[in-house]
């Protein structure tokens, strides 16, 4: 993934040899609806991930950037397009007048790993679920995915990817950007584009056969481990429960913030996706809420647990119809559970520890955020110094920990940073000598030097938006692997 690279004419598979399996299609026309791609007055490939190339077996340089264009800006040669339909909890009332709006399921695949991809996409078009709405996706809009979902996904965090972005040579009008504003049609590659929403159109409609046949696909398409399994729906619903805390805590641990945690943003795999106003948080503040539009900060940082675990609630009200409520219950028991785990495990990481139960590290995570949020020290900034500043001195005396850091230093926080570095140090010289040994890489490993913060972004946008200079924008997506 980098800069746009030169065409290879090569006659080498490529694109047009990945085998599509129609196993969404399959369910029928009660799903989807079968639609049309926009025509675009312009194509100019902007972003091409070859890590994910790599990832459906094929070698970058074998693809041109005239496959992209023709595959995922004209759309040449899939049939049938579907828009899928869905509806959702969006900011705690029920939306029935929802579904893909301004993308479609190109078609799925299987990954080199055995398991099934979407290509969904975002900005291709008006479909019977646009509203009024003119079907597009701002350039600005696709940059900003892009950036979220590589910068998660070198984080660990389970998300979607982009596969490609095409600027498209409209001008559009939004109320959040200056208008007019560039165009661009993305497409997604995601574990599934299958919503909590879908599951609740079907509730809705009081459809329970039709729930009984996506829950079956469900499972059988994205838990088959499950498949064999008696009480199988009971167990998915647990896992799902599971898969989506250690997600929120993921999101937590990065300092990322969703902003637009509707249900029909919620993945039935447990994946990440759909990066609208997201920002990843500067300072540690439980209320930052990232939409503008988000007035009462039900999705600001530090709600993004119950609120997930809301949705999963939600989300009983269609399976019930289906299984036993109380088997849904039980499932859902599991969320506190899984997330302070997960939570616990990342944080403690990022300090540069792998054991995380012991009593002791968990006073060093609680005064660790009590101190960020204190001094609202930068969140990534911390980690990142940690990183940057650590030395085998640290082993021999607390006084030498992060003691060169003048981002540290500062003379009003001394107090509770001597407290910190003690804490600290506690921790440390219970270590062993090969654990010891760990803790550098550890921090390297955990801690990126380049995170996504909104300040970053912009820059990054000014430069594209300006002088349609590229280069800042490559530059930081190179950064997120290291
Ligand atoms: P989102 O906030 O991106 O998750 O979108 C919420 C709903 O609005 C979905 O049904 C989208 O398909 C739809 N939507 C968002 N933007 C547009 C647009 N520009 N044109 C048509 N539909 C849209
Ligand atoms: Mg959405």
């Amino acid at each position: 993934m980098s800069a746009i690279p030169k065409d290879h004419s090569t006659s080498s598979p490529s694109l047009w040899s990945l085998k599509y399996e129609p196993e969404f299609e399959s369910l029928g026309e009660d799903y989807a609806d079968i639609v049309a791609a926009a025509d675009f007055p312009m194509h100019l490939l902007r972003f091409r991930n070859d890590d994910v190339l790599g990832k459906l077996g094929l070698n970058p340089t074998q693809v041109p950037n005239q496959d992209f264009i023709e595959a995922f800006g004209q759309f040449r040669g899939r049939s049938p397009l579907l828009a899928m339909r869905y509806h959702g909890y969006q900011f705690g009332d029920y939306n029935p007048r929802l579904g893909d709006g301004r993308g479609f399921l190109y078609g799925q695949v299987r990954g080199t790993d055995g398991e099934l991809y979407d290509f969904g996409t975002k900005g291709s078009g008006t479909t019977p679920y646009s509203r009024g709405g003119d079907g597009r996706l701002t350039l600005k809009g696709g940059v900003r995915e892009v950036i979220a979902s590589e910068a998660l996904h070198y984080s660990g965090v389970r998300t979607s990817r982009c596969l490609s972005l095409i600027e498209t040579g409209e001008s559009l009008w939004r109320g959040d950007e200056p208008s007019p504003t560039r165009s661009s049609v993305m497409v997604r590659f995601s574990r599934s584009h299958i919503r909590f929403g879908t599951f609740e159109r079907l509730y809705a409609l009081q459809r329970p056969d039709l729930i009984r046949k996506l829950l079956d696909h469900v499972i059988e398409t994205y838990y088959p481990h499950l498949a064999k399994e008696d009480d199988r729906d009971t167990l998915f619903y647990a896992e799902l429960v599971r898969r989506t805390a250690e997600l929120t805590a993921q999101w937590m641990s990065v300092g990322f913030c969703h902003a637009v945690l509707n249900t029909d943003n919620m993945s039935i795999t447990g994946e990440s996706f759909d990066y609208g106003p997201f920002a990843f948080i500067q300072t540690y503040d439980l209320k930052f809420a990232a939409a503008y539009f988000d007035h009462f900060g039900r999705y600001s940082y530090g709600n993004q647990p119950s609120i997930c675990k809301w949705n999963l609630e939600m989300l009983q009200y269609p399976l019930a119809l289906v299984m036993p409520k109380s088997a849904l219950d039980e499932g859902l028991k599991e969320f506190e559970g899984a997330y302070y785990k997960t939570y616990r495990q990342r944080m403690m990481q990022k300090l540069g520890f792998a054991q995380s139960d012991s009593s002791e590290a968990e006073d060093l995570l609680s005064y660790t955020l009590g101190f960020l949020q204190s001094t609202q020290v930068g969140y990534p900034d911390f980690f990142a110094e940690l990183r940057k500043s650590f030395t085998d001195l640290w082993l021999t005396d607390a006084g030498h920990i992060v003691s060169d850091s003048t981002l540290l230093n500062k003379p009003e926080w001394a107090e509770l940073l001597d407290v910190w570095r003690s804490l600290y140090y506690r921790l440390l010289s219970q270590l062993s000598e090969g654990e010891r040994a760990e803790v550098g890489d550890r921090l390297r490993q955990h801690n990126p030097l380049t995170v996504p913060v909104r300040p970053e972004i912009e820059r990054v946008w000014e430069a594209i938006s300006t002088d349609d200079n590229w280069q800042p924008f490559y530059n930081l997506l190179q950064q997120f692997p290291n």
